[in-house]
């Protein structure tokens, strides 16, 4: 049985139910979405374990709960009693969506402290997971301690894979943040960048720009996504295509991303090619923005997408 390691931040979520100031709380966050969608996806084919920072405090409690409810393990999150989750909550207005975050001292920021740590969490795993929130968050003494275990888990044999998702207002500068993203690619065999954020930070002038600038890092597989255009995809330096059905009615791009990345992965932990796991993955992500929400149970029915 495959194991899956997914490394960052789950956060709370607060999103609006009315106008009147209902909210509903969830949990949310990119490597947790994608870990979510990967647990529903693969059943017992594979175990998916989260690695993150938590408070001790009931909420932390409750998602840690809600983790297990959902098939993911959560054996080697650590406890901080000093801390708890980051938050955030979405605004809506006229049909607009707004984030606001309190996450600068969230227990996560804490998650890679340790080597001792993350060697344990990553024992016995066959794929590590981690994004480029998940660099991030972190200071740059823990970067540099995360980088060293995952290539302390390269050389045993373990595959890396990494989704760039660049978010500047997380980075004190945008020197530092292409720097870690680099630095994070050259570990990694799979890179899973979306090319309208590539093409904003690194100046990439088309997805091929993005995918060989990630292949020459010595990633073996890069799938640039591209919203609802053309995917490209650079495998053992063969490039092919593929586009996306159109989506008549997209309602909400929440874990687009994410979800297209669990799509593509539990597709190639089931054996199938990389053109299959890319159409699997464009199907489950076009039912994911047809859905509010990031975690969308519907898409991931048996009835709706087969692995
Ligand atoms: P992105 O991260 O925005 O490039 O989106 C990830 C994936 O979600 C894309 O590769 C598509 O498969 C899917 N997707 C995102 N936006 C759309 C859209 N407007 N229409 C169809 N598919 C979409």
């Amino acid at each position: 049985m495959t194991r899956i390691v997914s490394i960052g931040e789950c956060m709370i979520e607060m999103a609006p139910l009315d106008s009147a100031g209902t909210y509903r709380m969830g949990f949310a966050g990119d490597t947790f979405n994608t870990a979510w969608y990967l647990a529903k996806l693969l059943e017992d084919r594979a175990q998916v374990d989260y690695f993150t920072a938590v408070g001790t405090d009931p909420v932390s409690d409750q998602m840690l709960a809600f983790l297990n409810s959902e098939n993911i393990r959560t054996a080697s999150i650590l406890r901080r009693p000093d801390r708890t989750l980051g938050m955030y909550m979405i605004q809506l207005q006229d049909g607009e969506r707004s984030f606001s975050y309190w996450r600068e001292q969230s227990a996560a920021r804490t998650l890679a402290q340790s080597p001792h740590d993350l060697t344990n969490a990553l024992q016995g795993a066959d794929i590590a997971y981690f994004s480029g929130i998940t660099l991030a968050i972190l200071s740059d003494w823990d970067r540099r301690t995360l980088m060293r275990s995952l290539q302390l888990f390269s050389a045993c044999g373990g595959e890396i894979v990494f989704d760039p998702n660049l978010r500047p207002k997380l980075w004190p500068d945008m020197d530092k943040m292409r720097h870690a993203i680099m630095d994070a690619a050259c570990l990694s065999d799979i890179v899973l960048p979306s090319h309208e954020d590539e093409a904003t930070w690194f100046g990439d002038a088309s997805p091929l720009d993005t995918a060989e600038r990630y292949a020459k890092e010595g990633a073996c597989t890069v799938i640039v996504k591209n919203g609802p255009g053309e995917i490209l995809m650079l495998d053992d330096r063969a490039i092919s295509h593929f586009l996306p059905n159109p989506v008549a009615n997209v309602v909400d791009t929440t874990a687009a991303g994410d979800s297209f990345n669990a799509g593509f992965l539990a597709s190639r932990i089931a054996g199938k090619s990389v053109e299959h796991s890319v159409e699997t993955a464009a199907k489950l992500a076009a039912r994911v923005v047809s859905s509010r929400g990031a975690l969308v149970a519907d898409a991931v029915q048996p009835s709706n997408l087969r692995i």
